[in-house]
Order: C-alpha cells, then sequence, then structure tokens
C-alpha cells in the first residue's frame, strides 16, 4: 500500500519511568532468567488485582492457554468448545495439546462465544470450553456454567473487564491473561495463568519448568516446557500492574471519547450487554464497505485494520466447525479496529473518527458507483473528471 508511512500506530505500550526503573534494578541485580524477585512480587501483585488465591508467570498468553489445559489432563481423544471469532490462540492451543477444537457461534449481542450454540455441541468427548472475552466483552459465565464443563476464561484482551461485578481473569476455574504489548498491561512477551485451586497452580509451575520442581532438580516428574517469564519481563510486569488505575483508566478515557465521536457521526462500536462492564482493548467500528474505508483511513498515515477472520472461515480449521457460524462471519466481515492506546488524546480520537467519516463517505459514494458506475454513453460519465480521480 503506498501513501503515508504509519504515524498513528495500532497500539503502542505505555512504558515510562518507573518501568525503566524496575527493569534496570533487575539488571543490577543479576537476576535475569525465569526466577528472581520480580516473578515473585508479579505473581503477588496478580493474585490482589485479580483476586485469585494463585498466579503463575509464564512466557506468553498462548503457552498460559497451553498449560491450562495441560493442567486439566485435556490431550489426545478429547474436543474443546472455543467460539469462532477470536484471536486464534486458543483453537491453536488445543491442537497443541493434541484434542480438537470446536467453533461455537458469537452471540451478536456480546460478540463473544453464544451460550445457546454451545449444547449442540457438547459430546461424549467434550472436556472444557474456552470462553473468550472478546475485545474487553466478558462472557455470560452464569449461562456457561450450566454445562457443567470445566471453563477456562481467556481474559487476553480484557484486563479491568467485569462479569456482574467480577472481575475478568476471576471467572473461570482456571483464567490466562496475556501481556503482550498490545494488550493493556504489558510485560514485553509474557502471559499468566490464574486460580483458586493450589493443585492446579502446581502442576503448571511443574510443567512451565521442564516438568520438575524446585525442590528436586533434574527429577523429572512429567515432560515439561521451559514456559517460564523472565525476572526483566516481570520487573516491566510489576510496573505495569502498579500503574494499573492509570493505564486502565487512560484506556477507558479514551474509549469514552471514542464513543461520543463515533455518535456524531453515526457508527456503531462493539454492542454491550447490561451486565457486562466493557474494558476497553481496541476500539471496534462496524461500517459498510469495510475493506475499502481501512484502505482509505490507511492512507491517511492511520494504522486502521480489518480484524481478523472468523476461525470457522480459515481453512486451518475449517474441521472443526461442525456447525455453521454466520454471526462470527459476518461480524468479522464488517469490523474493524482503530488506534488505541492509553496515550491518545482527545485531538488524536477527533483526527482518527474524522478520518473514518471521510472514507466511509468516500466508500460509499465509489460503491454506489458515482460517475465510474454509470453505463458507458451516459452523458454525465463523458462529461465527470471528479469521478476518475477516485481510484
Ligand atoms: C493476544 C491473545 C492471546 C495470546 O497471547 P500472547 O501473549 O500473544 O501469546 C490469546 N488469546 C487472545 C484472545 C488474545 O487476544
Amino acid at each position: 500500500m503506498a501513501g503515508e508511512p504509519v504515524r498513528v500506530p495500532l497500539a503502542s505500550p505505555d512504558i515510562g519511568p518507573l518501568e525503566r526503573r524496575y527493569v534496570n534494578d533487575a539488571i543490577s541485580s543479576g537476576w535475569v532468567s525465569g526466577t528472581g524477585p520480580y516473578v515473585d512480587r508479579l505473581e503477588s501483585a496478580l493474585c490482589a488485582r485479580l483476586g485469585r488465591n494463585h498466579v503463575v508467570a509464564v512466557s506468553s498468553g498462548t503457552m498460559a492457554l497451553e498449560l491450562a489445559l495441560r493442567a486439566l489432563g485435556i490431550g489426545r481423544g478429547h474436543e474443546v468448545i472455543v467460539p469462532a471469532l477470536t484471536f486464534a490462540a486458543p483453537a491453536a492451543a488445543v491442537r497443541m495439546v493434541g484434542a480438537d477444537p470446536v467453533l461455537a457461534d458469537i452471540s451478536p449481542e456480546t460478540w463473544t462465544i453464544d451460550p445457546l450454540m454451545v449444547g449442540d455441541l457438547i459430546t461424549l468427548r467434550t472436556a472444557a470450553i474456552i470462553a473468550v472475552d472478546v475485545m474487553g466483552h466478558c462472557c455470560d459465565y452464569d449461562a456457561l456454567a450450566e454445562f457443567g464443563l470445566p471453563v477456562i476464561e481467556d481474559a487476553a484482551e480484557a484486563h479491568g473487564a467485569e462479569y456482574r461485578g467480577q472481575r475478568a481473569g476471576s471467572l473461570g476455574l482456571i483464567s490466562v491473561l496475556s501481556f503482550h504489548p498490545n494488550k493493556a498491561i504489558t510485560t514485553g512477551e509474557g502471559g499468566c495463568v490464574a486460580t483458586d485451586s493450589a493443585e492446579i497452580a502446581e502442576t503448571v509451575r511443574v510443567l512451565a519448568n521442564h516438568g520438575m520442581t524446585p525442590e528436586r532438580p533434574y527429577f523429572h516428574e512429567r515432560v515439561g516446557h521451559n514456559a517460564r517469564m523472565t525476572n526483566l519481563s516481570a520487573a516491566l510486569g510489576v510496573a505495569q500492574v502498579e500503574r494499573w488505575d492509570e493505564l486502565l483508566g487512560n484506556r477507558h478515557r479514551v474509549g469514552q471519547a471514542y464513543l461520543r465521536r463515533l455518535a456524531d457521526i453515526d457508527c456503531p462500536a462493539r454492542p454491550q450487554a447490561s451486565w457486562a462492564t466493557v474494558s476497553l482493548w481496541l476500539q471496534a467500528v462496524t461500517v459498510e464497505h469495510r475493506d475499502e474505508v481501512v484502505r482509505l483511513i490507511r492512507g491517511d498515515g492511520i494504522d486502521a485494520r480489518a480484524i481478523r477472520p472468523a476461525l470457522s472461515d480459515l481453512p486451518l480449521y475449517r474441521a472443526s466447525r461442525r456447525r455453521p457460524c454466520p454471526v462470527a462471519s459476518r461480524i468479522a466481515a464488517r469490523t474493524a479496529w482503530l488506534p488505541t492506546s492509553a496515550r491518545m488524546d482527545e485531538a488524536l480520537v477527533v483526527e482518527v473518527t474524522r478520518s473514518l467519516a471521510r472514507a466511509r463517505s468516500a466508500a460509499a459514494d465509489s460503491m454506489r458507483g458515482g460517475i465510474s458506475g454509470l453505463p458507458d454513453g451516459h452523458p454525465d460519465r463523458a462529461a465527470g473528471s471528479s469521478g476518475a480521480a477516485r481510484t
């Protein structure tokens, strides 16, 4: 794509002096690998933040999902129900442990897994549901609990969100967060497993540490990964978690500014259930002619993007589609992300939404045909030069 280079990135982490101080301290201390005081501090801080008894910091959100599945003994011969609209990591993690993901369509009211679609997908092999709090909106956990299956909550995009007053990260038997830099809280790469079960937490620790306990080094009890978070990453994370209210508060302000501006230009944002407290991740908007609108906004140096396709439409996960997932396909085709970060000011939100408004009317004009859409030989066609400039 020619045009301006990106001026306004889709996401950018807010890393300040506190993060620098802690990372420098970690370097000076010599604790740079997957053990160290900042890892312990991060885990305790997250226990308090999420309201959970145990948190294990690991190398990524994807690894956290895989460890959660393994800790529940899920593997070959099992099925795990996963929403059709999500980043692919939950489905990939299920495949990585040898089990089969089964895709459930999403609800048009929440864009999260639709409990009404889950019942039909349950078989004797179903071992768990991975409930993804998509774009900062929690799933309907009371409805999911009715199935009596273990629920793994993927709260990678939902730091600070709530379901009926309960915090994202506390809603699954096991909950998983990501700290990738495009998420609200970052450690560089990183993630965590949160649970109230001491036994699950211990199993995750062993699996993330070569299958052994610190008490018996080299006595491998299981086949494990090296999935530890480094003390350097954890130092960054401790600073971010200490700034949790500031970072999420700023994000919330950006979200409110977006909602006001989007209402002004009559552009729908993602829907929200009455029981959900959404925590803004990336601002999503639904538009006609989505690809053309995104192309035009990007021409202004603004890194808008089409959201990910529904997993049910990817060849890799075709076999996981036991039932059609029309809602996921429809939303995936019409939704775009706008740049979102805690440091955006109101003026930038205004600039982005103006670009969106211009792009939307230009795309609508060109799709309506305008002059180029007129039949050959129409008098306006010969006269028109404005139409030709559009491409
Ligand atoms: C980002 C993300 C992940 C993966 O996290 P990583 O830390 O990037 O591995 C998993 N699930 C969802 C829903 C995500 O958005």
